[in-house]
């Protein structure tokens, strides 16, 4: 993608919306604005193929089949969110995920089909129902994002600047103005972070490596609050090649969905492969330290592997033979639950900025993530939060000069080293106090945040509090604008709207 012409370029004035993130998220809300007529501006650090979003593998989840439901479908994401889903944030997503799809149908992205013409879909932990649309097998961030982005490239509204980096927001503290990068400042009625979610911070991780949760760096600096930055989502299968640069590449659930096995040391299954997500790491790791290994087995011989191209290319090229035996699989960081904390409109609690897909949390997904909620996540609040961003109030005609010297504090790997050692899959109050002294503002709101939710709750597991608290029930750890963390019950829809 290559910046607009000159007629559409809003360097000298602002832009209706403008956008840090060019993933499913960016990418969707600049159409959407574009659409509605709105001057967008997206600036994206990375190229399309350093995006989660390019490397998501199984779908996104939508109750479209006959015998499926929205409300099926809100029971399993409850389920799956060990009680403290927000309620109102599960039933958007439910309702309004189908119509995404065909939204995406519409614009040119192409699912698989099965021999009935009808969308063939997956099956995927936690899941009642087969629901997981998808693309290419198991390349369905690959054909998400292409459509998307040639799109965008093609339209006249939109302005993107690939390769420039957000290095603040433009905030005097009581309403965001836009956005300085390292290309200059960039002046906006409304700015929308999509920057993506932090499980990079963890040095064992699916992610690409700027996944470092840069948006939630910047609003906090900016003076909005952050949720739930405890909640980081293990992904139970990823490979375990230690020493390789397959370590940590992410094997999808949907091959679990199809008949792959989870099997320990003596070659015999310990778990239920399709449970949810929590469920299966916190098994995979019981597994792990009774066998006193570095992995599990996963067994693909039941799975018919030519469905899953990329799987199978990725097992070949890592030189491992399906054929031949379990692969060795172990958990690894997968998804940030927490965020921007942000309304069921994508506004933030900073007046002009709002946040969304895995940038932003609207208490969706609980402590546990359902499977492939994220992607439809991207979709359905992308829209909403381009209708609240282009009803913002219009652009502040003489804001405040922004930051001159804007830096972004980039985490060593030392960093990511001790967010995997001191906040990983088992937590304890000592090795997270350790991390609170960590140069990287975040690595020290997740330590403050995981210290903050005394109990163990899907994703969060404390040694010393192995049980659900009942009174931490749907009440979420809030990183208030002064970086202290505080636990909230919810707050009712639009309560934290400011734009
Ligand atoms: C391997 C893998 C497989 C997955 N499979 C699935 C799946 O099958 N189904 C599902 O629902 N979810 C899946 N997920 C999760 C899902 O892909 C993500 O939650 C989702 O794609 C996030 O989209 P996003 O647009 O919010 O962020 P991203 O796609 O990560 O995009 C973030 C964007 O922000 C940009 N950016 C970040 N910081 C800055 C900055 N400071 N300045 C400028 N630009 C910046 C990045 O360059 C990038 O363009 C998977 C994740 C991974 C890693």
């Amino acid at each position: 993608m290559t910046s607009r012409s000159p007629s559409t370029d809003r360097r000298d004035g602002a832009a209706d919306v403008a956008i840090v993130g060019a993933g499913a998220a960016g990418l969707h809300v600049a159409l959407e604005a574009a659409e509605a007529g709105g001057r967008v501006v997206v600036i994206s650090r990375k190229p399309l193929n350093e995006t989660a979003s390019f490397h998501a593998q199984g779908g996104l989840a939508a109750a479209v089949a006959a015998d499926d439901s929205p409300s099926r479908h809100a029971e399993d994401t409850f389920n799956a969110g060990r009680g403290i889903c927000c309620p109102a944030a599960v039933e958007v997503l439910v309702a309004e995920a189908p119509a995404a799809v065909e939204a995406l149908m519409r614009r040119g992205v192409r699912f698989d089909l099965g021999a009935d013409g009808e969308l063939a879909l997956g099956l995927e932990g936690g899941h009642s129902a087969r629901r997981i649309v998808h693309a290419g097998g198991a390349e369905t961030g690959r054909a998400l994002t292409s459509r998307l982005a040639a799109l965008v490239a093609e339209h006249e509204l939109i302005e993107v600047r690939e390769g420039a980096s957000a290095l603040a927001l433009w905030s005097d503290g009581e309403r965001c103005h836009g956005v300085v990068t390292d290309e200059g400042p960039v002046a906006a009625a409304a700015t929308v972070l999509a920057t993506g979610g932090g499980a990079a911070l963890w040095e064992r991780t699916t992610n690409p490596r700027g996944a470092i949760g840069a948006g939630a760096v910047l609003a906090a600096a900016a003076g909005a609050e952050l949720a739930d930055l405890e909640l980081c989502q293990f992904h139970p299968t990823a490979l375990a090649l230690p020493g390789t640069g397959f370590d940590g590449k992410l094997i999808t659930e949907a091959v679990r969905g199809e008949g792959a096995l989870l099997v320990g040391a003596d070659g015999r299954r310990f778990t239920d492969e399709l449970a949810p997500r929590d469920q299966v790491t916190a098994a995979i790791l019981d597994r792990i330290a009774a066998d006193g290994a570095g992995a599990v087995g996963l067994d693909l011989r039941p799975v018919p592997l030519e469905r899953f191209p990329a799987i199978a290319a990725l097992l070949s090229a890592a030189g491992i033979e399906p054929a031949a035996g379990p692969v060795p699989i172990a958990p690894a960081a997968h998804y940030l639950i927490g965020g921007v904390r942000t309304d069921l409109d994508g506004r933030s609690t900073l007046a002009g900025l709002l946040a969304v897909g895995e940038a932003s949390c609207t208490g969706l997904h609980g402590a546990n993530r359902l499977a492939s909620n994220s992607l439809s996540e991207c979709f359905v609040f992308g829209t909403r939060a381009a209708a609240a961003a282009l009803g913002a109030a219009a652009a502040d005609p003489a804001p405040p000069d922004p930051d001159p010297d804007p830096r972004f504090p980039a985490p060593t790997e030392e960093t990511r080293h001790s967010v995997w050692t001191l906040a990983g899959p088992v937590r304890d109050p000592e090795r997270l106090e350790r991390l609170r002294a960590d140069p990287y503002p975040l690595a020290r709101l997740i330590a403050a945040s995981a210290l903050a939710r005394e109990e163990s709750r899907g994703v969060h597991r404390r040694s010393d509090r192995p049980l659900i608290d009942p009174a931490l029930d749907l009440r979420h750890t809030v990183v208030g604008v002064g970086g202290e963390v505080r636990i909230d019950r919810w707050p009712p829809v639009g309560a934290a709207a400011r734009v």
